[in-house]
């Protein structure tokens, strides 16, 4: 197959791993091992100076990890990824290796619930500012820009606003200032590529869509290799500096002989390697799987949210129906663009009934699981403003796009007809 490039749907199946070269094993083994023997000293040494790429300890690499980061790498179109031990940790890594205390990030208002946390309160009093500005236009990151700041921080379709957010307007005012977009695509994997509108970092909450089957914790950060750090001088001091964790390493010079990976790079030897967020073998196993269907979900989960969104529209008892299917306008003009084969598998609407109607609603699904949890392959159900939401104030919950009354659902892969069927039968239960 030399010199020709696989579709994602055959590299979901086949990046990173052919078979075992010892035992011809075709399933990726489960390596549950905490350390590797060296051959010797001399080994051992080089594997710590960087100068050997190899397996040291399983807080930082493992064998079968390292096929899950192949595999997301080559389906997001990025050079190398790192696994880790969860969606926050991967948000979180992802930005402390470019800031630290006196930085700022410019994030959009549009944002998980835990996300938000992260942002507006541990890395705040970890030194870190993350400045939230609306992402109804790409300019509003410009504006929050001074000197200090290491990153623009978006997802793509964020949950629960479901807004597709401008990825190549804001990358390229990024990329104008040296400063890197990164993208949470946890919603929308195969849907977009954000590599491919400019993003130079997309991160994963894996537990979602990826393993696809609520197994699982892992969280994912892939590096597009594109962006220019080297260039970015003075605006990414973490990247062209010597580090005095890495003796004295500058990540951009160190990295020229194995490629554009100084980010990635970074991320994993002193991040991961000093906070410790590992990814356990086999969860990474375990996301594989998923991955390995991901293409014929995905359309599946569309198409049965498209269905949902589209009956609750037709509903008296519902007051507003939130999924890019039912958008005009920017917003969808936006979903159009940015996603490639369906809106998506996260639908949200708002019953007349406000919140006691959402509660009563929820307490009244059969087959729907009432969980805090999206990506499923079963449909799932929730009241964000008293649960996944209900640490942010009520104007940060309406930032983000909660309302009291807004129910979130994750459509699954059942037959249609019976989630509709459920869902009908609640609603008329809550009227
Ligand atoms: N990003 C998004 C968009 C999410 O929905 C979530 C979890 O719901 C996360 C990140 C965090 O992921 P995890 O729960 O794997 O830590």
């Amino acid at each position: 197959m030399a010199g020709r490039s696989l579709h994602p749907d055959t590299l979901a199946l086949h990046a990173g791993w052919r078979a075992d070269p010892t035992t011809g094993s075709v399933a990726v083994p489960i390596h549950q091992t905490t350390s590797y023997q060296f051959r010797d000293t001399d080994h051992a040494s080089a594997l710590f100076a960087l100068q050997e790429m190899g397996n040291i300890y399983t807080r930082i690499m493992n064998p079968t990890t390292d096929v899950l980061e192949q595999r997301i790498a080559a389906l997001e179109g990025g050079v190398a990824a790192l696994a880790v031990a969860s969606g926050q940790a991967a948000s979180a890594l992802a930005l402390q290796t470019l800031a630290k205390t006196g930085d700022n990030i410019v994030s959009s208002t549009a944002l998980y619930g835990g996300t938000w946390n992260l942002f507006a309160n541990t890395l705040r009093d970890q030194g870190i500012e993350v400045r939230f500005v609306d992402p109804d236009d790409p300019e509003n990151f410009r504006r929050a820009t001074d000197a200090n700041t290491r990153a623009y921080y978006a997802e793509t379709l964020p949950n629960p606003k479901l807004e597709v957010f401008p990825i190549a307007e804001v990358a390229t005012i990024g990329r104008s200032l040296g400063i890197p977009l990164i993208m949470d695509n946890t919603a929308a994997p195969l849907l977009c590529r954000p590599l491919e509108h400019g993003a130079a970092v997309v991160v994963y909450s894996a537990t979602k869509y990826l393993g696809g089957h609520g197994t699982s914790i892992g969280g994912l950060i892939v590096d597009g290799g594109a962006f220019d750090w080297e260039a970015s001088g003075e605006r990414q001091p973490a990247l062209n500096s010597p580090d005095p964790s890495y003796h004295g390493a500058t990540w951009t010079q160190a990295v020229k002989p194995i490629g554009p990976v100084a980010y990635i790079m970074r991320t994993r030897t002193v991040l991961l390697r000093d906070l410790g967020a590992a990814i356990s073998p086999f969860n990474a196993f375990q996301i594989l799987q998923g991955i390995e269907t991901l293409h014929l979900r995905m359309p599946r989960h569309c198409e049965n949210a498209t269905r949902v969104a589209a009956r609750l529209a037709g509903r008296a008892d519902v007051t507003r129906v939130i999924h890019p299917s039912q958008q005009a306008g920017e917003a969808r003009a936006r979903a159009d663009r940015y996603l490639k084969g369906g809106f998506g598998g996260l639908v949200g609407f708002e019953l007349a009934g406000g919140v006691d109607g959402g509660r009563k609603f929820i307490d009244g699904l059969q087959l729907l699981y009432h969980v805090a949890n999206i990506g499923d392959a079963r449909s799932l159900a929730i009241h964000p403003a008293s649960t996944t939401h209900s640490q942010l104030d009520a104007d940060a919950q309406l930032a983000t796009g909660v309302s009291p009354g807004y129910v979130r659902l994750s459509i699954g892969l059942e037959y249609g007809d019976d989630i509709l069927a459920d869902i009908e039968q609640a609603l008329t239960a809550a009227g």
